[in-house]
């Protein structure tokens, strides 16, 4: 049957399966960061335009080309979030969370949506984890937010990780560096890729990024950013550098690495998993000492990093999951299907979980259904209170009296 209707091209269906997945991705995210002492927020899916064109920056390719955005009945230009980061500290002004103890650390877990070419583990609607830590500069938030990004990757078994660390510096280095580069690749122009060209202009940093070939070759001579840095963040960029070293974390430094927002200040971070292909960074992150006073708050410090969760369990290779049902309950000869109801309420209250046939089957085909969703028993319910416990995998089958199964389980 061909379906009249399909997902969205870039989105997808969660089926029960996957769902699983992504319930084992929350709770190790819950469990690392509440015990790290931060808070849950979750800020709505859509926000106002201009949030997202004054904080992620109308140069970067999410504002560009990326963003989802429509006008409301009001005549209100909205947009799809595209990334979290922005709203989270639009939400830190609007609630004046600057007026608690400093600083405020929060998590959050949520849809994004961008206008990507949809290919494996890039979609245009994805779940993003987040964590932030606002109102403080301290080398060591950094630093702690990279470790516990790390701890929650390994604890949740993704293979082949490799971590990048880099600084972009302050605001005023980043423009002067900027220039420099912008006249590095002018004299190159010719060797670059069209794409890289018309872009020198508004964000020569993507030059960094490109798989062209040319590019690639121009750029080992290019002019690092790090080898530019001011003093002051320098030493901030040297401190996160030996928290890592003291905290055991294994990091590769990349002077040449650059993310696609421009709120970015000083420490820039990614982990990438090797088995992932093309899309390897599931998560990355770094500093935004700048975006809650250019959002209209006081002068505040933050850090913070997201992690994809359909990178991380694409990286995992998650199995399907296993057996979920302990007992099925059968309908053999003479059983009254009022029971099975009665016996199923008592299996769950006793932490079972536990079905019964739907779809008035005979007994061979529900047993055969019982094996097909997994099962671990089959309780066959026969005249008079009797029944057979089977056990699926063997085959091996028992009288017992029907009211006595928790105790022959
Ligand atoms: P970013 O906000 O671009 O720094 O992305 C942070 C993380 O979100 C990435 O490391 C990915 O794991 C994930 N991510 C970003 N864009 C997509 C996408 N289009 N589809 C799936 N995951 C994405």
């Amino acid at each position: 049957m061909a379906a009249d209707f399909k997902a969205p091209r870039g989105t997808f269906d969660v089926l029960p399966d996957a769902a699983a997945g992504y319930a084992r991705f929350e709770h190790a995210a819950r469990s690392t960061l509440e015990r790290a002492g931060f808070g849950r927020i979750e800020t709505p899916p859509f926000e106002e335009t201009e949030l997202f064109t004054r904080g992620v920056g109308g140069s970067t390719d999410i504002v560009r080309k990326e963003m989802f955005t429509f006008e409301d009945k009001g005549g209100r230009s909205l947009t799809l979030r595209p990334e979290g980061t922005a709203a989270i500290c639009r939400a830190y002004v609007e609630h004046g969370m600057h007026k608690l103890a400093q600083p405020v650390k929060l998590w959050h877990l949520g849809p994004y949506f961008r206008h990507e070419r949809p290919q494996a583990g890039r979609y245009r609607e994805f779940n993003q984890l987040g964590a932030e830590v606002i109102g403080t500069d301290s080398p060591l938030a950094d630093a702690e937010l990279i470790v516990l990004l790390a701890d929650l990757l390994g604890e949740l078994g993704v293979p082949e990780l490799s971590l990048r660390v880099g600084s972009l510096g302050s605001l005023d280095t980043r423009r002067e560096y900027l220039d420099e580069l912008r006249l590095f690749l002018r004299e190159h122009e010719g060797e670059l890729s069209n794409d890289v060209v018309e872009r020198i202009d508004a964000n020569p940093l993507r030059a960094f990024d490109s798989a062209d070939e040319g590019t690639r070759r121009v750029m080992t001579d290019a002019p690092q950013l790090i080898d530019r840095l001011e003093p002051a963040d320098d030493e901030h960029f040297s401190a996160v550098r030996e928290a890592l070293d003291a905290a055991g974390v294994g990091y590769e430094l990349d002077g040449a690495l650059v993310r696609g927002l421009d709120y970015y200040t000083r420490t820039i971070f990614e982990f990438h998993c090797g088995r992932l292909g093309a899309q390897s960074q599931v998560g990355g992150g770094g500093r935004y000492d700048g975006l809650v006073e250019q959002l209209g708050g006081p002068a505040t410090a933050g850090v913070g990093f997201a992690v994809g969760a359909e990178r991380v369990l694409l990286a995992l290779d998650l199995e399907p999951p296993g057996p979920s049902t302990d007992v099925f309950v059968a309908l053999g000869e003479g059983a009254e299907p009022q029971r099975a109801l009665a016996l199923l309420r008592e299996l769950r209250r006793a932490g079972r979980s536990a079905e019964t046939d739907l779809a008035g089957r005979a007994l061979r085909g529900q047993l055969k259904h019982a094996d097909r969703i997994g099962a671990r028993h089959a309780l066959i319910l026969e005249a008079d209170g009797r029944a057979q416990l089977r056990d699926m995998q063997s085959g091996e089958q028992r009288e017992i009296e029907a009211n006595r199964v928790l105790e022959e389980l």
